[in-house]
């Protein structure tokens, strides 16, 4: 849906908006939606963040993220080669770095980010025209099983995301659009079609 809220950004006047910026809360489905999206359409461009934080035993490095040192991320910070950065849930830092992002853009082409608010904000001060969208649960209580389904993270690690997620929805109202993920399909149709990736 469109979000009429008082802080959401100008009508898309002109050219679309080519950066388009995703965040939601943890376990919300962005993961599922990003992946959904790249099964459709191969050839989009999704930025790569940086962090500190370890690989899971299922990622890889240069894949899913590359994986660096706090002196290697303190380093792209100091270079100004990060679009954005923060430390997420109070632990590790995830950065944007913006060299791929501004190329792929300067191509003319879309790319989509998948950050925290903290750096959704950052993007929004330093590239007004990106478009801001939010993934939202059905419920409060939805959002809540899909984190326990899920059962990657232990209970402390729960409460710590869901003390972020309840930071993060009261932001939602600040986004261009929020986008109800009820159903992964039609999240993604929907985000399908703000990126202008539809026919
Ligand atoms: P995870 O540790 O589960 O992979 O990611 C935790 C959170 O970090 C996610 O909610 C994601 O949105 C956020 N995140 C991932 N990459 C970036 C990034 O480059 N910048 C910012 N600001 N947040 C990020």
């Amino acid at each position: 849906m469109k979000n009429d809220g008082a802080a959401a950004g100008p009508p898309s006047a002109g050219p679309p908006a080519r950066l388009t910026v995703l965040v939601g809360p943890t376990a919300v489905g962005k993961g599922t939606i990003v992946a959904e999206l790249r099964r459709r359409h191969p050839d989009l461009f999704v930025s790569i963040s940086a962090t500190t934080r370890a690989p899971r035993s299922t990622e890889a490095d240069g894949v899913h993220y590359h994986f660096v040192s706090q002196e290697a991320f303190d380093e792209l910070i100091a270079r100004d080669q990060m679009l954005e950065w923060a430390t997420v849930h109070g632990t590790h830092r995830y950065g944007t770095p913006r060299g791929p992002v501004e190329a792929r853009l300067a191509s003319g082409r879309p790319a989509l980010l998948e950050i925290d608010l903290d750096g959704a904000r950052q993007v929004r001060r330093a590239m007004p025209q990106a478009q801001m969208v939010f993934i939202a649960p059905p419920s409060w209580e939805e959002l809540v099983a899909r984190l326990e389904g899920r059962g990657t993270e232990g209970s402390r690690e729960r409460e710590r995301r869901l003390a972020t997620a309840r930071v993060e929805l009261d932001a939602a109202a600040e986004f261009d659009h929020i986008i109800t993920n009820d159903t992964v399909a039609r999240a993604t149709d929907e985000l399908e079609s703000l990126m202008g990736l539809t026919g």
